[in-house]
């Protein structure tokens, strides 16, 4: 689904009072363009005159509309944007970006709500490289006819009908497909339509199937 303004603070809302005992204060939820990440909570500290931070203002919840996710993986994006803001809001000190306490939070969300929040959603590129599971990723490698390199990582159930869907695309000129279980590729959502993501070819070569 491609989430809209309403849905996500009807959504903020609800997880606000189903995780958060109500307790976060209402904020902006901004759809974005962005390529380089699902979702973001961006914020501005406040510093005192030795330059101290005394507390952050201006949260601003971000969710990008250029991925088509499943439901569950909007919601779960929209969370784990809540809980860094329930963290920087309370003014606590994780151990870093992820630490010990969005863990300890992220953890007990998922064990009561069945949910399935992660820390690998796409964001900065540091955070992308510290993203290390396992999981098995059904790969196409595009050359597209404007010479870029272009990735899609497709839902198993889905690799078949996008593979046609590529096959007579005027903008792909080459593709190759493969299965790996690099995590490098984490960084790229689970594709249900046809849809490419242009990389640089450099970056990519290292994480490709010896030919
Ligand atoms: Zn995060």
């Amino acid at each position: 689904m491609i989430p809209t303004v309403g849905y996500l603070e009807e959504r903020f809302d609800t997880f606000n009072r189903m995780c958060f005992d109500g307790a976060l204060p209402r904020i902006p939820v901004k759809l974005s363009r962005a390529q380089s990440f699902v979702g973001r909570l961006q914020y501005r500290p406040v510093r005192d005159w030795l330059g101290r931070t005394v507390r952050y203002e201006d949260f601003v919840i971000r969710i990008s509309t250029r991925f088509d996710l499943p439901e569950t993986e909007v919601e779960d994006t929209l969370i784990h944007e809540m809980i860094h803001y329930w963290i920087a809001w309370k003014g606590l000190k994780d151990s870093s970006t992820h630490g010990r306490l969005f863990r300890a939070k992220m953890q007990e969300i998922n064990a009561q709500y069945g949910r399935h929040i992660t820390i690998s959603h796409r964001s900065s590129p540091e955070e992308l490289d510290r993203d290390t599971r396992i999981r098995t990723h059904h790969v196409c490698v595009s050359q597209l006819a404007d010479g870029r390199t272009a990735v899609t990582v497709c839902a198993s159930t889905r690799v078949r009908a996008i593979r046609r869907v590529f096959a007579l695309s005027p903008t792909i000129r080459r593709t190759t497909w493969f299965t790996t279980v690099d995590p490098w590729f984490n960084r790229f959502p689970r594709c249900r339509a046809p849809k490419i993501f242009p990389v640089d070819a450099a970056e990519l070569a290292p994480h490709l199937p010896a030919a």
